[in-house]
């Protein structure tokens, strides 16, 4: 994030706060879910391969498990805050009960940057992590996944050390896992495709042939990567992609107006979903700023990479041609941009809906531990189109009905059945 003056947090309970006057919710229900249940901050200390030890800043917080075990990834990032990971923990509850999962909301974070870390010391981080909240998630309590710079390696670390602590088999603790390892087929296609799923159903609402149409997308890593695959599979074109340049410590965005081969591209990336940037210009790529990726002429936006992304200070430069934003990663837009996306009348679908594949697939990941019986890639995929297409469809039909946002109504949905769950149970 970098910046002090925006804060997720604040965005989160100003998004909740809007909805909750709309539909009334009883001050004590808003009073509980505008704050998380359990918050836990401690000190990971890594012994480095230089003999020295690191103290490292980590964080659980689970915001609300009302039905059921929390559920939510681990971020790694050097700017990572508690009020990040608050208000991810926060759309996470809104996620699972938009595409009405049985399972709450929950985040983690470490204030580190892997990318400046070997192998050795990110597993003696994951493990460490592990060992200070070991006690407080499970597979019945909380469930941690990958997020951004955590990948399928750093998840059967966390797994293998929470059962060297337990003395159990629980590979329900974690998902996100490598395949083979109680991992799923499909987990790292799934973010990327259910975006792509909820933006054919977008433009099909728009009449809009999906193959007529060209994207601009932010973030080459896991998301934005399969939501490119899948829509260049579905004829669609990416003119431009953004992301960050490590070496030189900032954003590019790579434009090929005939549109980019994503397989090619996915090629010549990192680990870290970096492009080479003197690869990508040997293969034609035009190499504009990284902020250029808002401004170009096309049909869908697609920001997958950070929050804060489209904001009151760039929403301007996005083209008059713009018809749909398809949220994939969590918290692009700033909340002081609603009124512009409403005005410009642009068709959006909002974060917690978009990239609501990832968490759907953890929660098949979890069924098949449980089960111990794991089904087929196709099996998986048309699981998750058929979950996405019918949450996507439920947001659209109140939408419609009563003339509302496309944000508002997902968020009247899972507020709704997270209010419902608590009074249920009694908590209020
Ligand atoms: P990732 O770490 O794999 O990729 C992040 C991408 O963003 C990289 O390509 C990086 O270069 C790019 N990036 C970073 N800073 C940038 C900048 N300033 N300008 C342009 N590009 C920049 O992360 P991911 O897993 O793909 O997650 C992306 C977003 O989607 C995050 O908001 C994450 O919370 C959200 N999300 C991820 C999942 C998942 O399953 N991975 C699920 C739901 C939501």
């Amino acid at each position: 994030m970098g910046q002090n003056v925006y804060n997720p947090f604040e965005s989160a309970q100003i998004q909740f706060d809007r909805v909750a006057d709309k539909i009334n919710l009883d001050s004590s229900v808003r009073e509980l879910l505008r704050e998380p249940s359990r918050e836990y901050h401690f000190t990971i200390p890594v012994k480095m391969d230089d003999g020295t030890t690191k103290v490292f800043k980590g964080y659980r917080i689970q915001h609300n498990d009302a039905r059921g075990p929390a559920k939510g990834g681990i971020r790694f990032h050097p700017h990572e805050t508690a009020d990040t990971v608050r208000a991810l923990s926060m759309w996470m509850t809104w996620k699972c009960a938009v595409v009405d999962i049985p399972l709450g909301g929950g985040k983690g974070g470490v204030i580190c940057d892997p990318r400046n870390l070997s192998q050795g010391e990110q597993e003696r981080l994951c493990r460490g992590y592990i060992r200070q909240i070991a006690r407080n998630i499970g597979p019945v309590t909380d469930v941690p996944a990958p997020d951004v710079m955590t990948n399928a390696q750093h998840m059967l670390w966390m797994m293998d050390e929470y059962e060297v602590i337990t003395g159990g088999k629980y590979p329900g603790t974690i998902t996100g896992k490598p395949v083979g390892m109680g991992g799923s087929l499909g987990r790292k296609e799934a973010t990327g495709y259910g975006v792509i799923y909820t933006l054919r159903e977008a433009l099909k609402s728009l009449n809009i042939d999906i193959a007529k149409t060209s994207a601009s997308i932010q973030g080459f890593g896991n998301v934005a990567e399969y939501a490119a695959r899948l829509y260049t599979v579905m004829g669609g074109k990416i003119i431009a992609i953004s992301c960050w340049d490590n070496n030189d410590k900032k954003a590019y965005t790579f434009r090929n107006k005939d549109g980019f081969d994503i397989e090619k591209m996915a090629a010549i990336k990192d680990s870290f979903g970096t492009i080479d940037k003197e690869k990508a210009i040997a293969m034609g790529a035009e190499v504009l700023d990284g902020g250029e990726w808002i401004s170009q002429e096309v049909d869908i936006l697609l920001p997958c990479a950070l929050e804060n992304q489209i904001n009151a200070s760039n929403f301007d430069q996005i083209n008059s041609s713009v018809k749909v934003i398809c949220e994939g990663a969590n918290g692009p837009t700033a909340p002081d941009c609603d009124n512009l996306i409403m005005e410009r009348d642009i068709f959006l679908v909002p974060d917690f809906l978009c990239n609501a594949g990832g968490v759907t697939c953890s929660y098949f990941e979890q069924v098949q531990n449980n089960m111990n019986y794991y089904w087929t890639k196709e099996e998986v995929l048309e699981k998750l189109d058929s979950k996405m297409t019918s949450a996507f469809q439920a947001v659209y039909q109140l939408a419609r009905e009563k003339n509302l946002y496309m944000r508002d109504a997902a968020y009247v949905i899972a507020i709704n059945r997270v209010a419902e769950a608590v009074k249920l149970r009694g908590w209020v």
